[in-house]
């Protein structure tokens, strides 16, 4: 804005709810990897970086507090609570706002994390003279109007523009056009000042500004942060584990609670499908064993429940900034029967994992009475998983 009028107390509220769109079923998109850093912390901190960005408000929803907390370590931004569709969780996120208001508001889409400082100039400027302002770009394909596969008509596309975020607001007159339109299901906040009769003004949106919904995006994102390059590499890493049966009435097999007439001897939960998994991961980054992260010697990890070592592994992985691919385990024994309980192992190891259970495979086979799993004297498992790796 120009430097005779005082500066406007600028709020962004980021809105990341978002359950819906998840690539590949996975965690929700925001909090998803992007060459290390998660989406939603690059989104935040491009505003948390901007001088005349005053506060950051972030939507999430309630559901997500414990990825969230992860993503910022201790230095969260101030957050409200999202609603059932984006429109009710900007409306929400405004009446947050509401009690300390802002001179004007940025609404922006947490899967927009390449927001750039000029392009929030360039909004924040607009709205010395508008009440409504939104980056948007010309539509530069030729637009085709199709019915049932045909085309049937060709959009003059002069007129056509992509529109983006953030959108820019006078904070009183949207709060007000957000509570008149409450319940309607508008995808954007131009729209619900569109819908109250503000005029909503256009600047120079940026090609950079993507919004990352599909798989490809994310591909294509690390690409360019890469500088081009391809920013990744595959990692392999498998695990095999035993353990003997002993007295009991139960054994623990990837996360499951599977009766038997055994138990199984260990110093931990004994479930060999969660050790050879967490071998196998810590193996495909080149972070050692299990016994070197959890010391069977030490008498913290007493019939510790596993789950804990195959997270800290996953942990280790992220850290790296890596991705799992796809996890695949052998079950090896005579009894317990594996397949009753497969589809819960498969769920349980996806909850473990935060990954889509599509990416993880329990499979199981007897070694027809021979050996040490033939007489019963105990049971194996064997993990294979890749892992996609920032390229070294
Ligand atoms: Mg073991």
């Amino acid at each position: 804005m120009s430097s005779s009028q005082p500066s406007p107390k600028v709020a962004a509220l980021i809105v990341a709810a978002g359950r819906g769109l998840r690539i590949g079923g996975d965690i929700p998109k925001q909090y998803r990897l992007l060459a290390g850093v998660p989406v939603l912390v690059r989104t935040v901190e491009a505003f948390r970086a901007h001088p005349r960005v005053a506060r950051v408000v972030v939507a999430i929803h309630p559901d997500d507090r414990e990825l969230f907390n992860q993503c910022f370590k201790g230095k969260a931004p101030e957050t409200t609570a999202g609603g059932d569709t984006r429109q009710d969780s900007v409306r929400r996120g405004l009446e947050a706002l509401a009690a300390d208001a802002p001179d004007v508001v940025l609404i922006h889409d947490a899967a927009r994390p390449f927001v750039d400082a000029g392009l929030i100039d360039r909004v924040v400027d607009a709205l010395a003279k508008a009440g409504a302002v939104i980056p948007a770009l010309p539509v530069s394909d030729t637009i085709k109007r199709v019915e049932s596969g045909v085309v049937t008509g060709t959009v003059p596309r002069e007129a056509l523009f992509g529109a983006q975020t953030p959108q820019g607001f006078r904070f009183g007159p949207l709060l007000a056009a957000h509570r008149a339109a409450e319940g309607q299901a508008l995808t954007d906040d131009a729209a619900v000042a569109e819908a109250a009769g503000l005029a909503v003004h256009v600047v120079a949106g940026s090609a950079d500004n993507v919004k990352i919904t599909e798989p490809q995006d994310f591909v294509r994102a690390e690409a360019r942060l890469a500088g081009g390059a391809l920013a990744f590499e595959f990692r392999v890493g498998s695990g095999y584990d035993v353990h003997r049966f002993a007295l009991g009435d139960h054994v623990m097999l990837c996360g499951v609670k599977v009766p038997h007439t055994s138990g199984l001897e260990g110093h931990s939960d004994a479930d060999a499908g969660l050790h050879a998994l967490t071998d196998a991961l810590l193996g495909a980054i080149g972070a050692g064993d299990i016994g070197q992260h959890f010391p069977p010697s030490d008498p913290k990890w007493k019939g510790a429940s596993s789950d804990r070592f195959l997270r800290h592994a996953m942990n280790l992985v992220e850290a790296a900034g890596g991705t799992l691919i796809n996890a695949d385990i052998t079950i090896i024994c005579e009894r317990p029967k594996v397949g009753p309980h497969r589809a819960a192992m498969v769920a349980r190891l996806a909850e473990i994992l935060s990954v889509a259970p599509s990416r993880l495979s329990v499979k199981a086979t007897t070694t027809e009475e021979l050996g040490f799993t033939g007489r019963r004297e105990g049971l194996a498992a064997e993990a294979v998983v890749s892992v996609r790796l920032p390229a070294s």
